[in-house]
Formats: C-alpha cells, sequence, structure tokens
C-alpha cells in the first residue's frame, strides 16, 4: 500500500498520495485549486482594465443604442456604466431621435433579440406617448399581442384587426382582449358596452365579462355604459430631495408633505400610522377629481397594508381617521421591535414640479421609477382597485409609493386610493 503524505498548505489536514504530491508540489487537490483561483484572481485584477463604450459619444440614440447591444463577457474588462439611466435618456429624445429608436426597436425584433426590442417600444410607449404604427404593430401581433400597451395608440384599422381576432380566434382572444383594451378610441368603449348587453358565445369562455379586461387598462365601464378613468392621467414624480436642495423646496413648494408620521397608532399592530402623501386638493393633477375639501391626506399602516387594504375616512380639513369599514386580515404578523417598516425616519421626498408622461411607469417590466403623485400604476401582480366599502364603486388610484426609492433593501409598491365623493381614501401593497 502507497503511503499517504500530509498536505503542505498550513492547517490543513489532509493526506495526499506521492503521485498527487508530485503533481501540485505537495498540497492536495482542493487546496492545489484554491491556489491557481487565487492565482486566477490576482491576475485579473493586476491586468483588468476600464472600457468606456461612452467616451466621446454625444448622440443620445448612439448612446441607448450602446446601452442595449450586448457585450461580450470578458474577465479582463470592466464596462464603465454611462452617467444617466436609460430611462433618463429617453426623457431628453427629440422627435426625430424617438423615430430613429423605433426602427432600432424594430431592427432588434427582426433580429430575433425579442426581448430588447420589446423593452425599445416600451420605453418609448410609456416614457413619451409615442403611437406605434400599424406595421410595428403587426410585428408585436406575431408576438402574440403582448404586452398590451403597446397598442395604446394603435390605428383604427388594428384596432379593426384585433376585433376581428377576439370574434374568431378562440386561443389568442385573451390576449387580443388585453391589447384592444389600451386603445383609447370611442368604439372600444363602445364594443365593450354592446357586449355587455348583448354577451357572444364566447364570453362564457372567459373567467371574467369581457368588460372587465378594461381595469388593465386602467379603467371601468360604468353602468350608464361609459369609461371612468380609474387613474389620474398627469404624472407627478415623486423624487428622494437631494441634501442641499431640500431646505430650498420646503420653503419655495407648498403644504405638501410626503412620508412623514403620523400622530395616529395602528389599532392592529399599535405601530405609529404613517402619512404617505398629504396634498392640496387643488394641485394640477387632482383637476378632474370632484373633490370638495382642501386637502386629501392619504395615511396607512405600512407594515398591515402588505397583508390588506387600509381605510381611512378624511374629516372636512382632509385630516385622516382609521375608518370602521376596516377589516382586520386573516393574518398579521407579530412584529418584534426593529422590525417595522415605520421605525426609523425617512428620507426626504419631494414632488416634481413638472408632469411626465401619464403611462410612465405603467409597465412593471421597464422597472420605471415608480413613486408618483397621479399616472397609471405600476401593478406588480394582478390589478387591484380597491371597491370603496361605502357606495362600492372603485377607488381611484391617485399615485404609488415605490418602497425600493425608500430604503435601501426595501421593495414593493403602496398603492394610494381616493372615493372622492365619501372621502375614503384606501392603500394596498404588491411586491414580486
Ligand atoms: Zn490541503
Ligand atoms: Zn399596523
Ligand atoms: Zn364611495
Amino acid at each position: 500500500m502507497t503511503e499517504r503524505i500530509p498536505c503542505q498548505t498550513e492547517g490543513c489536514k489532509a493526506t495526499i498520495l506521492p503521485a498527487t504530491a508530485a503533481k501540485t508540489g505537495g498540497i492536495c487537490m482542493p487546496c492545489h485549486q484554491e491556489k491557481e483561483r487565487q492565482a486566477y484572481q490576482e491576475y485579473i485584477e493586476q491586468n483588468r482594465r476600464d472600457v468606456n463604450l461612452f467616451a466621446d459619444m454625444t448622440d443620445p440614440v448612439e448612446i441607448l443604442q450602446t446601452m442595449y447591444e450586448p457585450k461580450e463577457h470578458d474577465p479582463l474588462i470592466r464596462y464603465i456604466p454611462y452617467s444617466k439611466t436609460a430611462e433618463q435618456i429617453y426623457l431628453s429624445l427629440q422627435e426625430n431621435e424617438l423615430s430613429r429608436m423605433v426602427r432600432y426597436g424594430v431592427e432588434r425584433l427582426d433580429s430575433e433579440d425579442e426581448d430588447t426590442g420589446i423593452d425599445i417600444l416600451l420605453s418609448l410607449v410609456c416614457y413619451r406617448g409615442v403611437r406605434l404604427e400599424d406595421e410595428v404593430l403587426e410585428l408585436v401581433s406575431r408576438l402574440e399581442y403582448f404586452p398590451g400597451v403597446l397598442f395604446k395608440g394603435a390605428s383604427s384599422r388594428i384596432r379593426d384587426h384585433l376585433l376581428e381576432g377576439i370574434a374568431h380566434d378562440q386561443d389568442r382572444r385573451q390576449a387580443l382582449l388585453l391589447a384592444l383594451v389600451w386603445i383609447d378610441d370611442e368604439a372600444v368603449v363602445e364594443q365593450f358596452r354592446e357586449w355587455r348587453l348583448h354577451p357572444p358565445t364566447w364570453t362564457e369562455e372567459l373567467h371574467i365579462p369581457p368588460e372587465e379586461f378594461a381595469l388593465e387598462a386602467g379603467w371601468e365601464l360604468t353602468n350608464e355604459g361609459e369609461r371612468r378613468w380609474l387613474f389620474l392621467e398627469d404624472s407627478y414624480p415623486i423624487v428622494r430631495a437631494e441634501p442641499e436642495g431640500a431646505e430650498e423646496t420646503r420653503h419655495s413648494t407648498s403644504e405638501e408633505e410626503l412620508l412623514t408620521h403620523s400622530k395616529h397608532t395602528c389599532p392592529w399592530c399599535h405601530g405609529p400610522l404613517t402619512t404617505l402623501m398629504k396634498i392640496s386638493a387643488h394641485h394640477p393633477a387632482m383637476q378632474h377629481l370632484s373633490y370638495s375639501g382642501e386637502t386629501i391626506t392619504i395615511a396607512t399602516c405600512v407594515d398591515c397594508s402588505c397583508y390588506g387594504v387600509v381605510y381611512m375616512e378624511l374629516d372636512e380639513q382632509g385630516n385622516a381617521q382609521w375608518s370602521s369599514y376596516n377589516q382586520r386580515p386573516d393574518y398579521l404578523p407579530d412584529r418584534q421591535p426593529g422590525e417595522s417598516r415605520s421605525e426609523d425616519g425617512f428620507p426626504a421626498f419631494r414632488l416634481a414640479t413638472t408632469p411626465r408622461h401619464g403611462w410612465h411607469a405603467a409597465s412593471w417590466m421597464l422597472e420605471p421609477a415608480a413613486s408618483q403623485l397621479g399616472g397609471h400604476p405600476t401593478w406588480i401582480q394582478d390589478t387591484e382597485y380597491p371597491l370603496c366599502p361605502c357606495c362600492h364603486k372603485r377607488m381611484i388610484n391617485l399615485g404609488q409609493i415605490d418602497w425600493a426609492e425608500v430604503e435601501y433593501y426595501g421593495e414593493g409598491n403602496y398603492y394610494m386610493f381616493l372615493c372622492p365623493q365619501d372621502r375614503i381614501t384606501a392603500t394596498n401593497f404588491q411586491q414580486t
């Protein structure tokens, strides 16, 4: 029998065959591999170079395209990221640059890089309200009509093509309905009204009545057969206040309050309630809201609203009180000190003074900066407009707070709602 010898690495208790020792210089295989890994790491660190693909680039379209180009993975190259995000660049594009990006998106779809192509078209439609031409939407149709929001500005020709499919294409009917609801012309509303009055036989195969697909696009068909939007069309981003700018912002702007502790306590968990937003009812985002008070306060328990809808009632001054309509969720965790989301102070936030496109944050796939007053909500899971516990109508979404922008390890969205007639607010929460 061959005698085994100890591994030469200090602290290693392994023994090895002389043959192995001859190969590795006296150490065991695991130690040998670890030594090689370290040597490789050192080599990479000494020889890695920074590559800035954007140096000397000034054309924003070229910059975006460079961001989307697949980069060859080379451990010896560290790519320097561009100083702005794609989302920020899209917001700065001029008309002709938007058209160039549409063409580039189509090119990527054509070259079977569908994810990138869709990402580009989604950015153009959501961030900038670009209406896609028929030829582009025909390409999207070939990809099973997904995502439906791309059809937002579709022509009447495309609309009729979708209607044709809904009547005859059983396999794609749901996808077609989910595209149709985004088209905002009156004929679509009329069609849903017609389907409700005289349901075609195929409606039996759907799990919900056809008009409920409209919720996906932020509207509902009222009892009278009208379109009722369930969100405010202008979106004002809620952004972190820069440390030195914060003072100035507080002085210059109005009475709005964002993310502050309320003096009230949650009856369920006994933690402090949080005022997500307190805002003047005269803010331009609210112009189409028939609310009679001066102020709207959206308060909630940021812990308990993760488990069910939290309703609050607004008094004449717009102050929020815990609503007697609240129903304790079946499950609420026992929270230990330090586990509450409202435990520490919140960073300072401010409301942007200029609005962005109302559908800016409509697609979760783009991972947009989501915190906003107004704007189409960013649903992470299923669309979820709570019913007013008083009048049983769907409540209007007033905006949302993305918790990833509040806490370093935070995630999920708080959605804020109001029934203007009954002065009841609601908050719910979704995360991945
Ligand atoms: Zn060893
Ligand atoms: Zn609570
Ligand atoms: Zn109501």
